[in-house]
């Protein structure tokens, strides 16, 4: 039984269809991280699952029972906003504790799941502060104990960390990491960001607007992208998606050509082929060759990375490592292995 399930999962505002039919389940234990880009619908998903939105059609259900007329409160469920949230006139401890107090939950208890959230979140000595003497990553580290004491059946976060600066967010990156190690709760999390997703998540679900693109493990999405949109969202830099050729069994693109092994013949015409600038810095085996102008290289200290234009003109952006690495302005060769280059048909579809 999974802990949370969509099945034909719809939502339209008015005529406006928002949500196109999601199917999903998430295991008990799972993260999963909702990942696209902005206005592609991860927030209403996250929010029905809350009941904070209602459902136009299809089914949620947690552990197994329908939910879609059960009030947020009554779902089991702590979500974590982008907006702290935090009441302004009580203290950390008094902010953490104030749901439980509402449900009758008794002194005793309160402050003992109070005292160990505050542990685990390394909040004890601000719990008599008040929101405004904490930074915004001790506020968010509050917000997220307040749902800690609640004991939910899943965590909900909906771009928790969007509100802080870069530094700040690799930091708690890493603590909502281990805070799933540690407490092992179903978290479902939605973010612009793919090296959050990639990052944080047992799962990705690819979402592109209203629909579901792909869900796989991390490494599947970054290694085996069903499709051009999934194959540009995941890695950074991003990967080299380049417009060429097939006439059935080799492609020419970018002023070279190259036969891939295939199981079956490529259709004719036109294709795109996808290269991640890292595969630039390991060229071993069979090689697919560029000869390449260097636009602009960007020095990043452990590596470079090289934007150049191909021969017929197309960017192509390459990683390099160690002492020799490319110059502003010039001529060079650059090879990937031909057995990571990816082609996807005119529909943006995955052939290889
Ligand atoms: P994301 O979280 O991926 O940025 P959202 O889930 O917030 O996207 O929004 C998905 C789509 O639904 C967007 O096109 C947005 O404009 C639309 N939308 C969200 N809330 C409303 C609303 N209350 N009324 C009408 N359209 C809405």
């Amino acid at each position: 039984m999974s802990a949370i399930e969509l099945s034909g999962v719809q939502k339209a505002y008015g005529v406006t269809k928002v949500i196109h039919g999601v199917d999903l389940s998430i295991e008990k234990g799972e993260f999963v991280v909702f990942v696209g880009p902005s206005g592609c619908g991860k927030s209403t998903l996250l929010r029905m699952i809350a009941g904070l939105e209602d459902i136009t059609e299809g089914v949620v259900s947690l552990d197994g029972t329908a939910v879609n007329d059960l009030e947020p409160a009554r779902r089991g469920l702590a979500m974590v906003f982008q907006s702290y949230a935090l009441y302004p006139h009580m203290t950390v401890a008094g902010n953490m504790s104030f749901g439980l107090r509402m449900t009758g939950t008794s002194k005793a208890e309160t402050d003992r799941r109070v005292a160990e959230a505050a542990a685990i979140l390394q909040l004890e000595p601000l719990l008599k502060r008040k929101p405004s003497q904490l930074s915004g990553g001790q506020r968010q580290r509050v917000a997220i104990g307040r749902a800690i004491v609640r004991q939910p059946k899943a965590f909900l976060f909906d771009e928790p960390l969007s509100n802080l600066d870069a530094e700040l967010r690799v930091a708690m990156r890493v603590e909502i990491s281990k805070l799933h190690q540690q407490l092992g709760t179903t978290m479902v999390y939605v973010t612009h960001d793919q090296v959050e997703a990639m990052t944080l998540a047992d799962r990705i679900v690819v979402l592109r607007a209203g629909r579901i693109e792909q869900v796989g493990r991390p490494t599947e999405l970054y290694e085996d992208p069903d499709n051009i949109f999934v194959a540009g969202f995941i890695g950074s830099p991003r990967m080299n998606l380049l417009t060429g050729t097939s006439d059935g069994t080799s492609v020419s693109v970018a002023g070279t050509s190259f036969s891939p092994k295939l199981t079956s013949p490529l259709p004719i015409g036109p294709v795109t082929v996808g290269l991640r600038p890292e595969h630039f810095m390991q060229p071993q085996g069979e090689l697919v060759q560029f000869s390449l102008l260097v636009d602009v290289v960007e020095n990043l200290g452990a590596s470079s990375i090289a934007h150049c234009k191909t021969t017929d003109g197309q960017e192509l952006v390459v990683e390099q490592r160690g002492s020799e690495r490319a110059a502003n302005g010039q001529a060079v060769q650059a090879s990937a292995p031909l057995a990571q280059a990816l082609i996807f048909n005119d529909q943006g579809n995955r052939l290889r």
